[in-house]
């Protein structure tokens, strides 16, 4: 009998986390490193909303309170969904989670038996494959492409929906590309899911850079078009949006009441309740007009960014990046790069030797800039492993400030011309070490 149960080997990560090991090891080292892997904002959550957790701490509000989340929490979401979305939600149909992340689990734990299939966007958020996986589901990446800016339209998801999908995940704004779909795009794929698509068929909507977009562009939701509210969780939270990653505030809302009771019991199972200070918290997020102006100021910040970061990457030989629509990552293809720096032939000769079987050219790419140039960034492959071959792109984060940015992009050209170095840094002690 083994040690770890079987189903743990089909449990992948989110290499955003893992990466902190091999960062560490730089810093011990000395080296100053940009982190352009960061998936979380370079703001702080706002002092209006620290002095409203701190006053129920104070208050003595710290003790267990409703799994589903305390019922103000709640009525904020309902009344932010209805007024966002224009979708009618009782309170009764949501549940609190400690982030957006605990949904994904929930949801494939909830709706998806071992051989169904599940759709996802690939690149996309490396957790919804890890779960299918766990759950023993087929995966079916939905491939986005640069070319259409990393949107996708009915008739390419016709093309995966069968008579054994039961799940099909959507995220827009999206990790890692920014791209976004639009309402029409959304019309569409509405339209496909009533025509094709049993009722027992769900939506899962990841909404989590519901508030980061550019160009005056506002949010969509699958939601807000006809027949998707009694198919579609919505998921969400405070992460991104108000800047507060380790609050761990996140919420969905559930087609039935009944589906919201699965929810709330599997946070029963799991961790009780999330606290209740920060739930109230929470609810001022949407309630405080002050809010607002907190969250414009953090997205100019990032549009900023994206305004001198793409045509800055795009000037680097080998490179090509799309302009994101909306969340923090920028999401060039590095093909050139690779071309140039004889990445590809490298990748070929440890292949060759059996070394570095889960080695791809965009990770020694990713690794040659951290390890060497001082850059931290996340390649294709930490965003869907299935599928991924041939595609080579980083995700580069702009939650950092404009100086960072411009000295990690001074970086990335200069790595972009050191051939020599590359090579040098495949045989050298590091290049074994990572790649052996
Ligand atoms: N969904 C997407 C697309 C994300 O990018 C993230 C975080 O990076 C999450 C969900 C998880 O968010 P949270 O930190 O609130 O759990």
């Amino acid at each position: 009998m083994p040690l770890i149960a079987r189903r743990m080997s089909h449990l992948g990560t989110e290499n955003a986390f893992k990466l902190g090991d091999d960062i560490r090891r730089c810093v011990d080292r000395g080296m100053d490193v940009i982190r352009f892997n960061l998936g979380a904002p370079d703001f702080r959550s706002a002092p209006h909303l620290n002095r409203v957790a701190s006053a129920a701490l104070d208050a003595g509000r710290s003790g267990y309170c409703d799994p589903a989340g305390i019922l103000p929490f709640r009525q904020a979401i309902a009344d932010h969904v209805r007024r966002t979305r224009g979708v009618d939600v009782t309170p009764e149909r949501v549940v609190v989670t400690p982030g957006a992340k605990p949904p994904i689990g929930y949801t494939l734990q909830t709706y998806v038996d071992e051989g169904d299939e599940v759709v996802y966007p690939s690149p996309g958020f490396p957790i919804y494959e890890s779960w299918v996986r766990f759950v023993g589901a087929v995966p079916v990446p939905l491939s986005l492409s640069d070319d259409r800016d990393f949107a996708f339209t009915a008739d390419d998801l016709a093309a995966l929906v069968t008579e054994r999908t039961k799940l099909i995940i959507l995220c827009s704004p999206s990790n890692p590309t920014g791209g976004v779909l639009s309402r029409e795009e959304l019309a569409g794929i509405a339209e496909l899911v009533r025509a094709r698509c049993r009722p027992d068929v769900r939506i899962y909507s990841d909404e989590i850079y519901e508030q980061i977009l550019f160009d005056g562009l506002e949010h969509e939701s699958i939601a807000s078009h006809p027949g998707m509210p009694e198919r579609t969780v919505i998921a969400s939270g405070h992460s991104k949006g108000f800047a507060m990653t380790g609050w761990r505030l996140g919420w969905a809302v559930l087609p039935t009441e009944e589906e919201a009771a699965i929810f709330k019991q599997i946070n029963i199972n799991i961790m009780s309740c999330v606290p209740p200070f920060l739930q109230e918290a929470g609810a001022a997020a949407y309630e405080d007009p002050a809010s607002a102006v907190e969250v414009r100021r953090m997205v100019d910040a990032f549009e900023k960014r994206r305004n001198w970061i793409v045509p800055a990457l795009n000037e680097v030989p080998g490179m090509r990046c799309r302009t994101p629509k909306g969340a923090f990552y920028v999401f060039p293809d590095v093909s050139g790069v690779c071309e140039r720096l004889g990445v590809y032939e490298a990748c070929e000769r440890i292949h060759k030797v059996g070394r570095g079987r889960r080695t791809t050219p965009a990770g020694m790419l990713q690794m040659f800039l951290l390890h060497r140039y001082g850059v931290a960034s996340m390649d294709r492959a930490s965003f869907g492993r299935i599928g991924a071959g041939g595609q080579d792109f980083l995700r580069l984060s702009i939650a950092n400030g404009m100086d960072d940015i411009r000295r990690g992009v001074d970086r990335i050209v200069a790595a972009a011309k050191d051939a020599q170095g590359f090579a040098e840094f495949v045989e050298d002690e590091d290049g074994r070490a990572l790649f052996g």
